[in-house]
């Protein structure tokens, strides 16, 4: 079973470790790994790094490092999405290493091979593994699109497809209120509604993110957020990942304070005119369809608010993950997860010392086979050799007793 419990050093003991301690010692394991340098002549550009009950002190020749990484890859967006805060539970490295390589929006092929790592040690990436896994979300990908078509009766015609280019801010989140005034309505009609946009302020910081489905009990009239995920093997997973919880969470908790957050002030906040009118063509026409004859962003916010005091009232404290086959899209089953406020909070504050603090740690000893085995960062990963060297070290000291 995986933990999701705060990095201890007792696994250092552990017969797994020592194994693999007795096994590079003796060189049966040759890892090419740089061995990681501690360098404490320059002390103004070391840095300490806590990792619960560890303190490191690591060089570096990538001046970089010394910016969080919210500074380095989230500042200019000025959010956190849903992901951002999940990734973390499944290894903060692995997050790091994909937004040093640009992202994970680039495809695996045009992605760079090698990149330079916190502790200045060059990551090779084996992009089979890359691609391999790309091959899976895109599998994911085109099961998500086909039930977002067959929901919203739209013709599985590319050519059909535009992109919208918005000439002011104030269009952009007209758009976003009135695509959730639309969802939602779907939602009242059909019990369900797909590709929910959320955003919000969590403990300061603005988090958005996309809810595969929101499906309304009638009976009830409660809404429950679904999360879809497929699964090569045909199978249901064995047990949770923390990261899969970690992004219901984040936007249960969200999708509950649509109806109460002061949406004005936050978009005043932004520089946004609630006065403005909407001026991109196919936006204006398409509420205008709608039946939205008062196109100010104000009068558009007002019929936001509306819906959701309606039909976001009561949100169940239950969210779902729902399988289906990467082949065909056959549904396999679901999982059915309690939202925890407790556990919500840790997964949070571990994001935020990722994404404010550079604060974080690799996979649990546990998690290594299952994790690391699948990634592509594995060959050269700077959080292995650091697990590599101590093991190493406590096998030498523990022959010296
Ligand atoms: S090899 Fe393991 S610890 Fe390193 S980045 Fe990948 S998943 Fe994380």
């Amino acid at each position: 079973m995986a933990s999701d419990g705060e990095f201890e050093d007792d696994w250092l003991n552990s017969a797994e470790v020592l194994a693999v301690a007795s096994a590079v010692e003796t060189g049966t394991i040759n890892s090419a790994n740089p061995a990681i340098t501690v360098e404490m002549d320059d002390k103004k550009r070391a840095r300490s790094r806590s990792r619960s009950n560890s303190v490191e002190i690591i060089e570096s020749t990538n001046p970089t490092k010394y910016l969080t990484p919210y500074d380095r890859f989230r500042k200019k967006s000025g959010f956190l999405s849903a992901t951002d805060v999940s990734d973390i539970q499944w290894c903060a490295y692995k997050k790091l290493y994909k937004e040093i390589q640009g992202g994970g929006w680039i495809r695996a092929s045009e992605r760079v091979q090698s990149i330079v790592g916190d502790t200045g040690a060059q990551i090779n990436v084996d992009t089979n593994k890359a691609l391999a896994k790309e091959k899976i979300m895109d599998k994911g990908s085109a099961h998500h699109t086909k039930m977002e078509r067959e929901m919203y009766d739209i013709a599985d015609d590319r050519e059909m497809e535009m992109e919208i280019y918005f000439d002011k801010r104030s269009d952009y989140y007209a758009l976003w209120l009135h695509n959730c005034i639309v969802q939602l309505t779907t939602l009242a009609h059909q019990g369900r509604c797909r590709e929910f946009g959320v955003r919000g302020l969590i403990d300061g910081q603005i988090l958005q993110g996309d809810i595969d489905e929101l499906c309304l009990d009638r009976k009830t009239g409660m809404v429950r957020v679904v999360d879809d995920k497929t699964r090569v093997d045909g199978k249901m997973p064995r047990y949770q990942n923390s990261n899969n919880k970690a992004q219901l969470m984040v936007y249960r908790k969200m999708l509950t304070h649509f109806p109460s957050f002061d949406w004005q002030a936050w978009l005043e906040s932004c520089g946004i005119n609630m006065n403005e009118h909407v001026s991109t063509p196919i936006v204006r026409q398409h509420m205008l369809q709608n039946g939205e004859t008062d196109l100010r962003l104000c009068a558009i916010l007002d019929r936001f608010k509306a819906a959701t005091q309606i039909i976001l009232e009561n949100i169940d404290n239950v969210v779902e993950l729902r399988y289906h086959c990467a082949d065909g899209g056959t549904y396999i089953g679901k999982v059915e997860i309690e939202f925890d406020e407790r556990e919500f909070k840790r997964y949070i504050n571990e994001a935020f010392k990722f994404w404010h603090r550079g604060d974080y740690k690799g996979v649990d000893i546990e998690d290594g086979y299952f994790k690391c085995s699948k990634c592509e960062f594995e060959e050269s990963c700077e959080w292995l050799t650091l697990q590599h060297t101590r093991a190493v070290e406590k096998n030498k000291k523990n022959k010296k007793v």
